[in-house]
């Protein structure tokens, strides 16, 4: 049985979850504590007590735990990578990738510990100095989804210890065995007790807790909207900093003038790579006149040789669904899909199992065509791997259609002209922006985030992280 992480003890919980192999649905990953409230709040005064010398460790003390947890990470990526592969679902080669990533991050915060800066200005007042520098926030609690089980609790843990926060991180239910690992190296590494705390349990329980206790001074949030909008109601109505990072309904645009291999690879990857089960996944392909035809046979020639099957099996493209529940979702758009008159022109069945016969959440990734915009398979977040085809007059009509939605995560856009890529990034309303690549997939090192519906508050990741794990002090001297 694993155990929750309180003030440096493993601490058994109130019930037990069972992590379920989606791939497999008779494997048991294992048995994991569930806290409840009150353990929830005994996490909260560990990190309370803890906060205050942490924050006033030195940059060397940080960079050393910080960069151990990374170097074990990267060393143990592909068994870490197994664990999750097994307990979400992604193929393998995508969750070591994802584990590769995690511990670069905190490699990176390691050494952003070391860069912590301010400045000197000169005051408008004579023989007045003017210091501005940056300090923990203090007590930060991070709620996390289940589709980024490593790299999402990476990229929030890192910088919050990097800068002098204490932690207590409440990870998704589907998924708890990733970030029982990242507790198990943070503690070994040498973190003193109460600098990190892991609170496995229900979000309505152990989360509202979070939410709830003052001595929780900022929440980072990555999840649905509809969490996301309850999360920000509870933090503004007791002025905690807050952070969130919601859906997408992310467009890829493809131009006539593009390179058909390039945009199907791209459009693919968006779509269907991780079950389509990422926020900067693309949902909506916005094709031109001009390719629109010969777009939509080559992305279905391309579907019929996706693999789907166990995730951990060599030759997998597409892993499971992450549980029955996701699956219905995904099942209840297609139907929706149909209804509206959209054309499902390949994919969209659930397979009861894999080519080996074990039962798993599997369904062959799904193509519409023929849909519009006002189209709820266009207007709201599936989160599998669900795909529309809308067509375009041309490059205008395009990208009106790209920022026609209240998400504004990542968009693509696949096109050899320099003018219309050129204009696309400028004029896209989305936090990210690719050009003949796919919409998801990102670098570790440079922000994360959106815009509109999708995101609220300072970005995640790189530097820009400073922004929502510090809060900035101005000091006046007069010599
Ligand atoms: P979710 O909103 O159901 O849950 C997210 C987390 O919030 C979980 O840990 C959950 O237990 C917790 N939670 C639920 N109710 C709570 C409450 N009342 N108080 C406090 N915490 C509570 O989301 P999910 O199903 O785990 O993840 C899928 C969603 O995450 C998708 O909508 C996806 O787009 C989004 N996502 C966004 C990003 C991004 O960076 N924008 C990244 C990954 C996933």
């Amino acid at each position: 049985m694993f155990k929750n992480l309180i003030n440096g003890e493993w601490v058994a919980g109130a019930r037990v979850s069972r992590n379920i192999n989606p791939s497999d649905t008779r494997d048991l990953v294992g048995e994991y504590a569930q806290a409840d409230a009150e353990q929830a709040r005994a996490a909260i005064a560990a990190a309370t007590q803890a906060q205050h010398a942490w924050g006033l460790s030195t940059p060397q003390q940080r960079f050393d735990i910080l960069d151990a947890a990374g170097a074990e990470i990267l060393a143990r990526r592909n068994e870490l990578g197994d664990l999750l592969a097994r307990e979400e679902g992604k193929t393998l080669p995508e969750a070591i990738g994802e584990v590769a990533r995690a511990g670069n991050i905190f490699k990176f915060f390691a050494g952003e510990a070391l860069r912590v800066g301010g400045q000197v200005v000169p005051s408008v007042r004579a023989g007045v100095g003017v210091e501005v520098t940056r300090e923990p926030v203090g007590v930060v609690g991070l709620i996390t989804p289940w589709n980024f089980p490593i790299a999402i609790p990476a990229w929030k843990i890192a910088p919050a210890l990097a800068y002098g926060n204490a932690v207590v991180l409440k990870p998704a239910d589907l998924v708890p065995g990733s970030a029982w690992a990242i507790a198990d190296i943070l503690h070994r590494a040498g973190l003193p007790a109460g600098v990190f705390n892991l609170v496995m349990g229900r979000g309505s329980e152990v989360g509202q807790v979070l939410l709830d206790d003052k001595r929780v001074n900022a929440i980072s949030f990555t999840g649905s909207v509809a969490t996301g909008q309850r999360i920000a109601q509870a933090c503004v109505a007791r002025m905690a900093k807050l952070q969130l990072e919601m859906g997408g309904k992310n467009p890829m645009v493809v131009l006539d003038d593009a390179d058909l291999d390039v945009a199907v690879a791209a459009a693919a990857n968006s779509g269907f790579f991780s079950t389509g089960q990422r926020c900067t996944a693309s949902s909506r392909l916005i094709v031109t006149e001009g390719i629109h035809d010969r777009f939509v046979a080559a992305m279905a020639g391309k579907m019929k040789t996706l693999v789907v099957g166990d995730a951990r099996t060599k030759g997998t493209d597409i892993g499971p669904v992450v549980d029955e529940k996701q699956l219905a979702q995904d099942l209840e758009y297609i139907a929706i899909g149909k209804s509206e008159g959209a054309k499902l022109v390949a994919g969209g069945e659930a397979l009861e199992k894999n080519a080996d016969g074990a039962p798993g959440w599997y369904l062959r990734p799904a193509l519409f065509t023929e849909t519009t915009a006002q189209m709820r398979i266009n207007r709201e977040e599936i989160f599998g791997p669900v795909v529309s085809v809308i067509r375009a007059k041309n490059y205008e009509e395009a990208l009106a259609l790209a920022n026609d939605t209240e998400f504004g995560l990542s968009a693509g856009i696949a096109t050899t002209s320099l003018k219309h890529a050129t204009h696309f990034k400028r004029h896209v309303q989305a936090g990210m922006v690719m050009v003949n690549l796919p919409t998801a997939g990102v670098d570790y090192h440079v922000p994360f985030g959106g815009r509109k519906g999708s995101s609220y508050g300072p970005r995640e990741q790189g530097s820009h992280a400073a922004e929502f794990y510090t809060t900035v002090k101005t000091a006046y001297t007069q010599a």
